[in-house]
C-alpha cells in the first residue's frame, strides 16, 4: 500500500487525459496548453528546484493568481516534498510581511505586475533569498529574481524513478486565515488532508467533477486551495480555465462562452456581478450548468435567477481555510425530488449537508449538543481527516478554537431535521466583504488610537453586493469636533490595510450599549441601528 499524497493526481491525468486541454488567461493572453505538456512543465520545474536543494523542510510561498503557472507551482512544490504557502495578493503591506515572516517562506513564486511591485517594495522587510517572477521573462529590478519560464526551459523533466519519496504526513500546503484578534493564523494542509478532501470534493456528494466538465475555478488559488479544483479538477481530468490575473466580468463571460465552461466557482460577489454584467451588455452561459457558490451565504434571488433565466444550478457550499475549503454542500434530497420549488429552495439556500468524511456537533453555550429541530442554535464543531486540529504557531487560538479533534468554527448554526446545516450568526467579530475578511477589532483600535475618539463599535452590515460592509459607530471626545471625513482621513493614514477596509460609514453615537462583561454589546448595536434588514450604499 502507498501513503496518501497527491502523486496519483499528477500520474492520472498526465497519463490518461494528456490531451485534455488547460486554459490559462494571463497578461499576454489566453495560453492553450495539456495536461500532458503540464506533466513535462511541472517534471522541469521539480528538477529545476532539485538543482537548487529545494525538497523536504521547505516553504514555496505563491502570490499569484489563478493562472497556469500556479496551477504547476501547485504541484511542484508538493511533489518537491516542501510545502506550498498560498499568500493573498490582497493583503494589506503589514499583513503580507507577517506572513512570510512566521511562515518562514524560502522563495517565493509571485506574478508579475502589481503583485511582483509589491514584493519589490516590501523586499527590505521579507526574509526570503530569492523570487521567481510567474512570467516569460523577470523585471528589470534590484532584487534576486528569476524568471519562471527560464527555470522550466534550464532543467530537463526528471522521471518517475528520479521523483522524491513521499510520506503523507509531509506538510503540503499552508494558508493563513484572518484571526479575529491578532495577526492571521496559519493552517497546514498535510498531503493526507489534500488527498481526503479532493476525494470528497470530486464526489457526487461533494461537487461531482468528472473529464466531462470544463471547469474554471474563479476562487482565487490563494484562498484555500482554490477550494480544492487545482488537485480535485486536476485528478478527475477535467478541461480547466484558469481565469488569470483579477478578472472582471465580461473577462469571466469571455472565458465561459469561447470555452464553453460548464461549471465554476466563486464567492457571490462575483456571480452577482455576471448577472449585472449580462443584464447590461448580453452574454450566453448557455454552456454553463453549475455556479458553485459559498464563502458567504448565497442570496436566494441570484440563485433563482440563474436558474430562471439562464438554467444554471447553483450549488451553495459552506467551508473554512480549516476545513480545506468545501465542508458541506446544499442540495435538496432524492426523496425531495417532488416537493415544490420553494421548498426545495429552504433547503438550497442553507449551508447544507455536511460532506462524506465529516462530522459535525452543534453545541449550546452549556456544552451541550442541541437538538435538530432547525430552531435550537449553537456552534458547529466539525471534525474529520481534513480538518486541522491545531494552527501553526498558535497556543492561544489552539487552547481556544479546539476540543480534542473537533474544530470549532466559530459559526452559529441551527440543524434542521433533515440534517442541513443554516449558519444564523458568527460567534468571531469579523466582516465578510466580498469573500474577503476586514477585522472590526482592527478598525475599532485604529479608530480609539484617535484622541478624539472615546469608544469605537465596528459591526458588518448586509450589503447587496459585497454581502457585508463595516460599519463603525464611535462616541467621540466631549470636547471634539471632528467629523466623519476628518475621522476618516484619520483611519486611512492609520490603518495600514487596502481602501475596501474602510468602513462605508462611521457614525458618531451618544454611547455603544455593553453586555454584562462590560465588552462592546454588537448584537443589542445591531438591534439599535436595525440595521440588520438595512442595505448600506454601494462603496
Ligand atoms: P474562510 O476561512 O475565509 O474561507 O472563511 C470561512 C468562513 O466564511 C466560515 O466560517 C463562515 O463564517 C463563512 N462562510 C463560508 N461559506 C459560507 C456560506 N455558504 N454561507 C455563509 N457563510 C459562509
Amino acid at each position: 500500500m502507498t501513503d496518501l499524497t497527491i502523486r496519483p493526481f499528477f500520474w492520472r491525468p498526465t497519463n490518461l487525459f494528456p490531451e485534455t486541454r488547460l486554459l490559462s488567461r494571463t497578461r499576454d493572453g489566453i495560453v492553450d496548453t495539456s495536461y500532458g505538456e503540464f506533466g513535462t512543465r511541472v517534471r522541469s520545474l521539480l528538477a529545476a528546484l532539485a538543482d537548487r536543494d529545494f525538497g523536504s523542510g521547505d516553504r514555496i510561498g505563491t502570490f499569484g493568481w489563478n493562472h497556469h503557472r500556479h496551477l504547476e507551482t501547485y504541484y511542484a512544490a508538493p511533489l518537491s516534498g516542501a510545502q506550498l504557502h498560498t499568500i493573498n495578493v490582497q493583503l494589506g503591506d503589514d499583513d503580507i510581511v507577517f506572513i512570510v515572516e512566521d511562515a518562514g517562506d524560502d522563495i517565493l513564486f509571485v506574478d508579475p505586475g502589481e503583485p511582483f511591485e509589491t514584493i519589490e517594495r516590501l523586499w527590505s522587510d521579507l526574509p526570503v533569498e530569492r523570487v521567481v517572477v510567474m512570467d516569460e521573462t523577470a523585471p528589470e529590478t534590484d532584487i534576486d529574481a528569476v524568471a519562471y519560464e527560464d527555470l522550466i526551459a534550464e532543467s530537463d523533466p526528471i522521471t518517475d524513478e528520479e521523483m522524491p519519496d513521499l510520506e503523507e504526513d509531509f506538510p503540503a500546503g499552508m494558508c493563513y486565515t484572518s484571526g479575529t484578534t491578532g495577526r492571521p493564523k496559519g493552517v497546514e494542509y498535510t498531503h493526507k488532508m489534500i488527498y481526503a478532501h479532493a476525494m470528497m470534493v470530486m464526489t457526487p456528494a461533494g461537487l461531482d467533477i468528472s473529464e466531462r466538465d470544463v471547469v474554471m475555478p474563479v476562487v482565487p488559488m490563494f484562498h484555500v486551495n482554490s477550494w480544492e479544483f487545482p488537485y480535485a479538477a486536476t485528478m478527475a481530468g477535467a478541461t480547466q480555465v484558469y481565469p488569470g490575473p483579477s478578472p472582471s466580468a465580461a473577462d469571466l463571460l469571455e472565458l465561459i462562452e469561447r470555452e464553453g465552461v460548464t461549471m465554476t466557482a466563486g464567492v457571490p460577489t462575483v456571480w452577482i456581478d455576471l448577472l449585472e454584467h449580462v443584464d447590461e451588455h448580453g452574454g450566453d452561459l448557455s454552456s454553463l450548468e453549475r455556479v458553485v457558490v459559498g464563502g458567504s451565504a448565497a442570496p436566494e434571488e441570484m440563485m433563482r435567477r440563474y436558474e430562471d433565466e439562464f438554467d444554471v444550478t447553483v450549488e451553495h457550499a459552506w467551508g473554512m481555510t480549516e476545513t480545506m475549503s468545501i465542508g458541506s454542500v446544499s442540495r435538496p434530497k432524492a426523496r425531495m425530488d417532488d416537493v415544490d420549488r420553494s421548498q426545495k429552495y429552504e433547503k438550497r439556500r442553507k449551508q447544507g449537508l455536511l460532506s462524506p468524511g465529516l462530522e459535525m456537533r452543534v453545541v449550546d453555550d452549556d456544552g451541550e449538543d442541541v437538538a435538530w429541530d432547525g430552531e435550537a442554535a449553537g456552534e458547529l464543531w466539525v471534525r474529520g481527516p481534513s480538518v486541522i486540529t491545531e494552527y501553526y504557531n498558535r497556543p492561544q487560538a489552539n487552547e481556544d478554537d479546539f476540543e480534542g479533534n473537533w474544530l470549532k468554527t466559530g459559526d452559529i448554526v441551527t440543524v434542521d431535521e433533515d440534517g442541513y446545516v443554516e449558519i444564523v450568526d458568527r460567534a468571531k467579530d469579523v466582516i465578510k466583504s466580498g469573500g474577503e475578511w476586514i477585522s472590526s477589532i482592527a478598525l475599532e483600535n485604529a479608530l480609539m488610537a484617535n484622541p478624539d475618539v472615546v469608544e469605537a463599535a465596528v459591526i458588518g452590515v448586509p450589503h447587496e453586493k459585497w454581502q457585508e460592509r463595516p460599519l463603525a459607530t464611535v462616541v467621540t471626545a466631549e470636547e471634539s469636533d471632528s467629523d466623519e471625513d476628518q475621522l476618516r482621513a484619520h483611519l486611512e493614514e492609520t490603518l495600514d490595510q487596502p481602501d475596501w477596509w474602510l468602513p462605508d460609514e462611521i457614525r458618531t453615537v451618544d454611547r455603544i450599549p455593553k453586555t454584562a462583561t462590560g465588552k462592546f454589546d454588537k448584537q443589542g448595536l445591531r438591534d439599535e441601528l436595525d440595521v440588520d434588514d438595512a442595505e448600506t450604499a454601494d462603496r
